[in-house]
């Protein structure tokens, strides 16, 4: 063997991230590197300007932390944003006011190719995880040599119901009354939405021939590494790997990885972060509701109004995230009174812009989370132990919903009832309905205090599966023997089969 091949031999494995471009793939990706370069891997992200600024901070925190550990530390890659006509500083879901940007920007996604194929062939790492929005990566990695492996951000709930959605198209036999049940057949336990709930191929051809695409990509692929723990779904990890046949290491949750619990997934926190997090030490243990809706979320006037009417019937604190940019003013929606409420500082705390969710979600006071479900709040609920109020909105949410509910039982239905990302589209929920929810949640009844137990000792199996010796320890480590493996057996400088 050359001088050459030698060193490559005994170097660190390299491992390329490339996260889709929006904070809840950003965020996880970047504690996933975090994670495998705690382990000795040598990891990159690659993404644009603006997308790395959101993850600067994280890695600059993770960074300090392998020094310290004498690991390799993470590099990010920038690579320019793709000139399709957007202003200037536009480049991620977040700031997409209208659809003709929704689609200058899918063609910007689409041009990431270039500099991806080029990386993979000036820097060949080992492996790559790439985001399953980029569904082209499966065939530029293959191309490459390159074993892909494929992260969405899902629970194996979600994976399990989406597949078993793209397989059967049960939405197309239902009957036509939205409120019809419509049930995924297949799956381990009965899971049944209402039509309305879900996506509908006939009415969205477009989003589901992507998500064909999208599925179709991940299973060429060497397997998926999946946000989530053996513990917490064991029959959908079963029913993944053995039923379906799909190889899948469970390395979550990832964000007990993170070392930037204040700043993470922002280049500009919000002003009231600290005192938000002074207003929590006040209250007491389990006294506060916290309500926030992830990254793109959106709510009508009307929404926005029975949402705070139900946080003031409830009667509990709450610190309410009414952050993302494109809000409407608080004249629009703010019900009679409850500007002097917030005024009074004791009972409501306003969150404007970005949140130190975690941070939020681990203090004290914390006793129930108001969560869209989107799987990243969803899973950093999990570890915290918080339980929650569930109101989804649209992508996997309403089957985050399902698994929170009914299979886990640590949360309370909402009955958000309509699939859709357009605010007009959802019917408006009470806000005796919302004041209610929480009640259930954190009030005194039977089914509060069960929820709270469960809750409780989920966030207990979280953390243990991190730990070394974890089930999520171990895969990391399954994952990292088999890609060396890979490597050793793979002749340099010749073709390399990708699987
Ligand atoms: N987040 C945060 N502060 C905020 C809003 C969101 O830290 O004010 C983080 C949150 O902790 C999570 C991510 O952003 O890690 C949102 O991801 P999720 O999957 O929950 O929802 P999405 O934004 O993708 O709909």
């Amino acid at each position: 063997m050359a001088a050459k091949d030698v060193q490559h031999q005994q170097s660190p494995l390299h491992i390329l991230f490339f996260p889709f471009l929006g904070p809840g793939h950003l965020i996880p990706m970047a504690d996933m590197a975090a994670l495998f370069a705690s382990r000795g891997v040598r990891c990159t992200i690659l993404t644009t300007p603006v997308n790395a600024g959101i993850i600067r901070s994280a890695v600059d925190r993770a960074n300090d932390a392998l020094r310290g550990a004498d690991c390799p530390a993470i590099d990010i890659s920038v690579v320019p944003f793709p000139d399709v006509g957007l202003p200037p500083g536009v480049e991620n879901g977040m700031a997409l006011a209208s659809q003709d940007d929704r689609d200058k920007f899918y063609q910007a996604v689409t041009q990431l190719r270039e500099p991806f194929d080029r990386f993979l062939a000036d820097s060949r790492p080992d492996a790559v995880v790439s985001d399953s929005f980029f569904y082209w990566s499966a065939d530029a990695a293959a191309e490459h040599g390159v074993p892909r492996l494929a992260f969405l951000g899902s629970s194996m709930f979600a994976r399990s119901c989406s597949d078993s959605m793209l397989r059967n198209n049960p939405v197309e036999a239902a009957p036509e009354d939205p409120d019809a049940l419509v049930s995924l057949p297949g799956l381990p336990h009965r899971v049944e939405l209402r039509r309305r709930q879900m996506l509908d191929p006939a009415k969205r051809p477009d989003h589901w021939a992507m998500f064909q695409r999208i599925n179709a990509a991940d299973q060429r692929s060497f397997g998926e590494v999946i946000n989530s723990f053996h513990a917490l779904e064991p029959a959908y990890v079963e029913h993944y790997q053995t039923t379906l046949g799909r190889r899948a290491w469970l390395v979550g949750p990832v964000a007990l990885a993170s070392k930037d619990k204040a700043g993470r997934g922002t280049s500009a926190p919000s002003p009231d972060a600290d005192t938000c997090i002074r207003w929590l030490d006040t209250k007491q243990p389990g006294s506060v509701v916290y309500v926030s809706f992830g990254s793109m979320t959106s709510f009508s006037p009307a929404e926005l109004h029975e949402l705070a009417r139900g946080l003031d019937l409830s009667g509990k604190n709450f610190v309410w995230v009414v952050g993302r940019a494109g809000i409407p003013d608080s004249s629009e929606w703010m019900p009679e009174g409850f500007a002097e409420l917030m005024a009074r500082g004791d009972r409501g705390f306003m969150v404007r812009g970005w949140a130190p969710q975690m941070l939020i979600l681990n203090h004290p006071a914390l006793g129930g989370f108001v969560t869209h479900c989107g799987w990243n709040s969803t899973l950093e609920a999990v570890s915290a132990g918080v339980p929650m109020v569930t109101w989804p909105r649209y992508a996997d949410q309403f089957y985050n919903e399902k698994l929170v509910v009914e299979v886990l039982k640590v949360g309370v239905s909402i009955g958000a009832k309509d699939y859709a990302s357009s605010v007009e589209a959802h019917e408006v929920i009470a806000g005796e309905v919302v004041a209610e929810s929480i009640g259930r949640l954190m009030g005194g009844s039977e089914e509060g205090v069960a929820i709270r137990m469960k809750a409780k000792d989920l966030g207990a199996e979280a953390r243990r599966a991190v730990e070394n010796g974890g089930s999520s320890y171990n895969d990391v480590g399954r994952l990292i023997d088999e890609l060396m493996a890979r490597r050793s057996h793979a002749k340099v400088g010749e073709g390399i089969s990708h699987t």
